[in-house]
């Protein structure tokens, strides 16, 4: 994926259609979001039986590869993007976590 305008404080491409178009081919448009996002008190098992569903339908999807540079890019900190995981995300960017970014990992 090239390289993105992006507003600097939040990480986000700027709100132009060609920034965000890859969306339009998404295998997961106008699906229940529920796959991708943990609902509240989720348990381990219900965790990896969901994550496994959402990874199943990024494994189809046309358009993983811009889906993941975004999520690393911005970076989003919740759900299944690009086929990975919140951890996963964050072992990539080096960090301990997404949802608080100033945890990096140790050395
Ligand atoms: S890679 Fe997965 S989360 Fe991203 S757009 Fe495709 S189906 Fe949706």
């Amino acid at each position: 994926m090239t390289a993105v305008g992006s507003d600097e404080r939040a990480g986000l491409p700027a709100p132009l259609l060609e920034h965000w178009d890859w969306q339009a081919a998404a295998a997961c448009r106008g699906m229940d979001c529920d796959a991708f996002f943990h609902p509240p008190k989720e348990r381990a098992r219900g965790r990896r039986r969901r994550v496994a569903a959402a990874r199943a339908i990024c494994q189809g999807c046309p358009v993983a590869r811009a889906c993941l540079a975004h999520a690393l890019q911005a970076p989003e900190p919740y759900g299944i993007w690009g086929g990975l995981s919140e951890e996963e995300r964050a072992e990539r960017l080096d960090r301990r976590s997404l949802r608080y970014p100033a945890r990096r990992s140790a050395p």
